[in-house]
């Protein structure tokens, strides 16, 4: 058994837990927001199934991957483990021959970006009986390049969501993008919660507006972001993929 006193990759994240926290209820204190309003999704990708079990360990319940590969090795080896109260959000790019795979154990796929993406994510979702939650992402770059950071453009948003909200055992869950490298993420977040303002004047219920990670949640959050994607401010920094 691991003894938890002498875990110091247990207090290392639990600090580093400390301090997103503290920044989180920061960002939501100046927004005038409540702290349940935002959900923080600690992306574990590249960091080891004990990584996921400390963090549930310290009431971490929503963990984020993006490569299908690694993330149902991950699911299968954390269940195993006994934990099956964890949301699984698939943040990553979907390839379309991995988007059924992904539906079988994925509770939220942030990142459908085409139409062509949600049938096979339908079908693995109703071969595997369960409901899988969809956000459309959305590219708000200025100048869209194709750099595999994927998101549909805005005009595309409502053709992705009415596919989704129509497919069987899918359900719309809202909007999600990456900040644009340069420039300032504020815009790109305020416009993403505009969009997602229209989309609820059709689908209600699409409440999710994922936006955020590490460096610029603060601004999400100011934007009206209701999920975050932390990785490296929870669990460091990564190898660099090669
Ligand atoms: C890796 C990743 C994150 C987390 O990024 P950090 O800067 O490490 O917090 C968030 N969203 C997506 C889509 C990612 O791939």
């Amino acid at each position: 058994m691991r003894d938890r006193s002498e875990d110091g990759r247990l207090a290392e994240i639990a600090a580093n837990l400390e301090r997103v926290e503290a920044r989180v209820q920061a960002a939501c204190l100046s927004a005038g927001r409540g702290r349940a309003e935002v959900t923080v999704v600690a992306v574990t990708k590249t960091f080891p199934v004990e990584d996921v079990v400390r963090l549930h360990e310290l009431g971490i319940r929503d963990v984020g991957e993006n490569r299908d590969g690694d993330a149902a090795a991950k699911v299968a080896a954390v269940r195993s483990a006994g934990l099956t109260d964890l949301r699984w959000h698939f943040v990553g790019q979907v390839q379309r021959n991995k988007a059924t795979s992904v539906a079988t154990y994925a509770d939220v796929v942030h990142s459908v970006d085409r139409v062509r993406l949600v049938s096979a994510l339908s079908r693995g979702a109703v071969a595997a009986g369960r409901l899988v939650d969809c956000l459309v992402q959305v590219d708000l770059r200025d100048l869209p390049v194709d750099d595999g950071r994927g998101g549909a453009s805005p005009a595309d948003v409502l053709s992705v969501a009415a596919a989704i909200d129509a497919a069987e055992h899918l359900t719309l869950g809202g909007v999600m993008t990456v900040a644009p490298v340069s420039g300032d993420p504020s815009r790109a977040f305020h416009r993403l919660a505009e969009i997602a303002s229209q989309l609820r004047t059709t689908y209600g219920r699409a409440a999710v507006i994922s936006a955020g990670m590490s460096d610029d949640l603060e601004a999400a959050v100011a934007a009206g972001a209701t999920h975050l994607r932390v990785g490296t401010a929870l669990l460091g920094s990564r190898p660099a993929l090669g």
